[in-house]
């Protein structure tokens, strides 16, 4: 926990231009999970936001989002989802095709994981154009779960994300606002 809300989290990510294509910077929050008082400033600021939320389970998105949503459902006794790449998850699966910032995708969970009627966070490194986000959260929606929030590190609000998930109330620690 950082009361005074002093550390520079900017610092702690690394920004590697032109990647993966020329005309990205990539925000690589890997340099977060090597510096143990980021990362612990990280996980520390993303479980206090939650503090009094009810929340019955949380998504995590492949592959970085794991990194994040592991620690909170530990930590606060919740069951963990994965969303995964398309292929990867062995039982019966319902997906999601989506458009990125760079390319497309399509991800997929395990149905049976996500009965409906529960509470959902999602999880993930960063927010850009709120692709992602909304592609799981129309998968919750779909199998009539509820979706009480977003969570990333990263904002890139320029890329619109406001306008896609706004109505989850995304949280982000540290916004970008041009590249
Ligand atoms: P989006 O669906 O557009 O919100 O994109 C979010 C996903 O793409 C996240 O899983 C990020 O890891 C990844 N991503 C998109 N843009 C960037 C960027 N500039 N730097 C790092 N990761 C990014």
């Amino acid at each position: 926990m950082n009361p005074n809300n002093t550390f520079d989290l900017d610092a702690a990510i690394r920004k590697v231009p032109d990647f993966p294509k020329p005309g990205i910077l990539f925000y690589d929050i890997t340099s977060i999970f090597t510096n143990p008082p980021a990362y612990k400033y990280v996980v520390d600021e993303m479980l206090s936001r939650y503090n009094g939320t009810e929340i019955d389970g949380v998504i995590a998105i492949e592959s970085r989002g794991f990194l994040l949503g592991s620690c909170f459902a530990v930590a606060n006794g919740v069951p963990l989802v994965l969303a995964r790449k398309k292929g990867k998850l062995p039982g019966k699966t319902i997906e999601m095709s989506y458009d990125l910032e760079y390319g497309s995708a399509t991800l997929e969970i395990h149905e049976e994981d996500v009965a409906p009627g529960r509470r959902w966070l999602i999880i993930d490194d960063l927010i850009a154009t709120g692709g992602t986000l909304a592609a799981v959260a129309s998968m919750i929606e779909r199998r009539g779960g509820e979706v009480v929030g977003i969570f990333s590190i990263i904002g890139l609000p320029f890329l619109g994300f406001r306008e896609k998930v706004g109505k989850y109330g995304p949280v982000t620690l540290i916004d970008y606002d041009n590249e």
